[in-house]
């Protein structure tokens, strides 16, 4: 299959720093769009992956899955794309499209699994798919989606995988007025929970290990903010939530956050820590309380929710970095000291 040279950013093994390498592409099929990478967010799960944390890594690895573009060329096919245009991909590139998952338009949850942007396999090259931390990307335009006219481009990228991933949930449990809603996490999920929960009318309440986040989380919309190490704070908060999103990259205590919900209350989890998080079962017996998971959303739900951000005048709060200094970048979300999205302005990868 014919191909063209990308450059990229790539991890060798679980331990190599990123460094600059060079991927192929596909040349554009008949319903590919082509595109020069303009943005990429950087997600902690790019962390996990890279350093096989969720041990299911494929080396060379080439993390990004909120990546904006503009179109450099299209197949013959394509009918949502012209040349010039402005695209998003985000988690997935492709899914099985029959199955009833993807029928149902929650392609996420494809019983085939779909084909993560990175980290996936690449049915056209074999190998895994290589993400956006790279120049340019070929990608079915069935996964491509559209940026409303007028959005800051680079403010946008995060909301492909960290919008998503927060408003999905938020939508199925219905989170809206008259509701007590928590966020865990003030990271780049949680400040995007933050955002949403508050435009959806409820009541919210950020939870954060970080007292220096406090400010910024009333700014973000938070109504209240808890700082989670302070036993006092928490205790007045207990059985008082309907629902809660926890955003935690890593260990943490579950149960602690679980004890807050009321009756028929539900804890879903988006944070996916390596190690498995202990429940006390008690704490979901009395009362009668609600455990789950969510991962990103469909891409129907993915336009719509680029669409509500449109509307409403929501993007992240960003810092543009140069790709030179994605491994500080990486180090300060390692520490929690994130605000509130990195994006790789990815002009600097020029050679
Ligand atoms: P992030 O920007 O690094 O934010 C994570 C936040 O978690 C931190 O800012 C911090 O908030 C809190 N935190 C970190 N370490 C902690 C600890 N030891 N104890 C308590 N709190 C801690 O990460 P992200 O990009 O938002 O991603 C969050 C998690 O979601 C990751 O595990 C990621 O892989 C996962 N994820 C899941 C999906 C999905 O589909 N379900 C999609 C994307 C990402 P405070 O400083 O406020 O405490
Ligand atoms: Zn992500
Ligand atoms: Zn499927």
């Amino acid at each position: 299959m014919p191909t063209s040279q990308a450059r990229a950013y790539a991890v060798q093994n679980a331990s190599s720093p990123l460094a600059r390498s060079d991927i192929h592409r596909r040349e554009p099929g008949s319903l590919d769009v082509e595109m020069e990478i303009l943005f990429c967010g950087v997600c902690h799960s790019d962390i996990h992956q890279a350093r096989n944390e969720w041990h299911n890594t494929v080396y060379p690895c080439v993390p990004g899955h909120e990546i904006i573009g503009r179109v450099t060329r299209v197949g013959p096919q394509v009918t949502r794309f012209k040349t010039g245009d402005v695209g998003a991909v985000g988690c997935m590139v492709d899914s099985c499209r029959t199955c009833p998952s993807c029928q149902a338009g929650l392609e996420q949850y494809c019983h085939s699994f779909p084909i993560f942007t990175y980290n996936g396999q690449d049915k056209h090259l074999g190998g895994p798919t290589f993400g956006g931390y790279s120049s340019s990307i070929v990608v079915d335009e069935a996964f491509v989606l559209r940026v409303p006219a007028g959005m800051d481009l680079a403010a946008t990228a995060p909301l492909l995988c960290a919008g998503i991933t927060t408003y999905s949930p938020l939508r199925h449990w219905k989170v809206g007025p008259g509701q007590k809603v928590g966020i865990v996490g003030l990271g780049g999920l949680g400040h995007m929970g933050v955002k949403f929960a508050r435009a959806f009318g409820a009541h919210v309440v950020l939870f954060t290990t970080s007292p220096g986040k406090i400010a910024d989380g009333l700014r973000l919309g938070a109504h209240e903010v808890v700082v989670s190490k302070d036993a006092a704070a928490m205790a007045k908060q207990q059985s008082s939530f309907d629902f809660i999103l926890d955003a935690v990259s890593a260990q943490h205590d579950i149960n602690a956050y679980l004890s807050l919900l009321k009756l028929d209350g539900t804890l879903t989890l988006v944070g996916a820590p390596e190690q498995p998080l202990p429940v006390a079962v008690f704490n979901l017996l009395l009362p009668r309380r609600n455990f789950a998971g969510s991962a990103i959303g469909g891409i129907a739900e993915t336009q719509e929710m680029l669409d509500f951000c449109a509307a409403h005048k929501i993007t992240s709060d960003i810092e543009l970095i140069p790709i030179q200094k994605i491994q500080e970048a990486w180090d300060r979300m390692l520490k929690q000291d994130v605000r509130y999205r990195f994006v790789i302005d990815m002009a600097s990868l020029k050679n």
